[in-house]
């Protein structure tokens, strides 16, 4: 059920549908949706599937942990999204929403939203707490998986 849940709001009269259903005119008002716009490149995860789409990923995932009433998990959304498009060849996005899934959080001692926890080979190797500028997490994303930053270092 992961990643179905991304919604696609209609701007003009509020109308929401599951971006499953890839609609491209909203049903109430027939305004335009911009599906593109609004397609989550992030997958959610839960405590259930947390261990196959997380630690047994091939490659580094960056998990965000956050919870609906988080406002700075609101302001730090359009930043995750911009870096799964910019890494999306080398790392996998995936958010987990904290007060659905206690046992992921526990296990991880996640205690306040947003954190940012990056995975490699099923181990924990970074953990970002509150909300950080794109240049920042993309900082610490290249210590801690040595991602090649282009400049020959
Ligand atoms: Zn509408």
């Amino acid at each position: 059920m992961a990643a179905e849940n991304t919604v696609l709001v209609c701007k003009k009269c509020g109308a929401k549908y599951s971006a499953r259903e890839d609609r491209l005119h909203c049903g109430r008002c027939h305004a335009p949706l911009l599906v593109s716009e609004r397609k989550s490149m992030a997958v959610n995860v839960s405590d259930i599937d947390f261990a196959r789409e997380v630690l047994a990923s091939p490659g580094p995932v960056l998990l965000v942990a956050w919870a609906p009433w988080c406002a700075y998990c609101r302001m730090l959304n359009p930043i995750i999204e911009r870096i799964a498009a910019d890494y999306k060849d080398r790392l996998k996005v995936a958010r987990l929403h904290v007060e659905d899934n206690p046992a992921v959080c526990s296990r991880y001692a996640v205690e306040g939203v947003p954190t940012i926890l990056i995975f490699k080979d099923g181990r924990l190797i970074n953990n970002m707490v509150g909300l950080l500028s794109k240049e920042e997490i993309e900082r610490q994303l290249k210590a801690a998986l040595r991602f090649n930053s282009g400049d020959g270092s």
